[in-house]
């Protein structure tokens, strides 16, 4: 099960209802942090999800509404020792911006923090714990940015029905199983491994991506997700906008989503100038599997399909013009 919440889901400045862009994407014990819009850290403490294990920081790119909450978040992080160590992945513009935040945020101050910068290429850069992720490249403005593919390394689901059957015990001997060691039992039959695991099922998929001017050349890193995350800035009534400013409407989202045939997209990156459902009724029509996220929304992905979970806000967003 892959979960994600989203922390922050305006566009450029934060409105009553939104934050800045930011999001967190769990797998068993792994947390990585995507982007760190202006208040990040407060809304981490909103979300209830907490600081611990919060080592990993994944930037899409190095605009300040995506990059603005590392010199909160460090400053806390570098008095406070929960978190000692601290690695961000980004391209090199963002994490030049980076750089140059840090040396304000920790000048001067007794540093127990430890950040390694991690220049991003595509191609898969964490492969650990049955998570693999890639980056691919993504147009917006500004050299080096980035989409994330999360993928769950393919496996085969333990049939506890048949161990039970054969009388494998629970414990240590299942695992041996699911490692793919034949065991022997008391009464000396051998177990093996095929005979308690179903076929191969793929792993889940969940495509992460940032700011973007187009979807030409996203279809072959997101196709067939189990999730979709991406921007919707704009209304295709201000397409040129869009253009200009290298942001993609909610209707050249959809479009990705229903050319790529991901299971269920989610918009996020919200302009004030819109309500979520004028983003959805747009979105809607070219690919009805759409939800227009929410601060505080949390979701999960298991086996084939996204399913809600009722963690976030339980009223309908209402995005108020500032
Ligand atoms: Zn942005
Ligand atoms: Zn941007």
């Amino acid at each position: 099960m892959i979960e994600f919440v989203f922390l922050g889901t305006s566009a450029s400045a934060p409105s009553v209802d939104r934050g800045l862009s930011a999001a967190m994407v769990m797998y068993g014990d792994q947390r990585f942090l995507i982007d760190c819009g202006e208040g990040t850290q407060r809304q981490i403490l909103r979300s209830g999800l907490g600081f611990k294990r919060l080592d990993h920081v994944l930037l899409t790119h190095g605009h300040l509404d995506h990059i603005l909450g590392l010199g909160g978040l460090v400053s806390t992080f570098s008095r406070w020792e929960a978190v000692d160590h601290l690695t961000i992945y980004g391209g090199g513009w963002a994490l030049e911006r980076v750089r140059d935040l840090m040396n304000v945020a920790l000048r001067g101050g007794e540093v127990q923090l430890r950040i390694d910068l991690c220049q991003l290429d595509a191609g898969v850069f964490w492969n650990r714990r049955g998570l693999a992720i890639t980056a691919f490249p993504v147009v917006h403005r500004g050299p080096g940015c980035f989409g994330f593919l999360f993928g769950e390394e393919p496996h085969r689901p333990f049939l506890a029905d048949e161990a039970e059957r054969l009388g494998v015990p629970a414990g240590p001997e299942r695992r041996q199983l699911v490692m793919g060691q034949p065991i022997t039992l008391a009464d000396g039959r051998v177990i093996h491994p095929d005979q308690v695991l179903g076929p191969v099922q793929p792993g889940l998929r969940l495509a992460w991506v940032g700011d973007a001017a187009r979807i030409e050349g996203l279809h072959e890193h997101v196709e067939g997700a189990d999730a979709l995350v991406i921007e919707a800035t704009y209304l295709d009534v201000e397409a040129d906008m869009a253009q200009r400013f290298g942001h993609l409407t909610a209707s050249q989202s959809a479009t990705l989503a229903y050319e790529a045939g991901v299971e269920q997209l989610y918009l996020t990156h919200i302009s004030r100038r819109y309500a979520a459902r004028q983003i959805l009724e747009e979105a809607e029509p070219i690919f009805p599997h759409t939800i227009v996220a929410r601060d505080f929304d949390r979701f999960r992905i298991s086996r084939s399909a996204a399913e809600p979970t009722p963690a976030g806000a339980a009223e309908e967003a209402v995005i108020h013009e500032q």
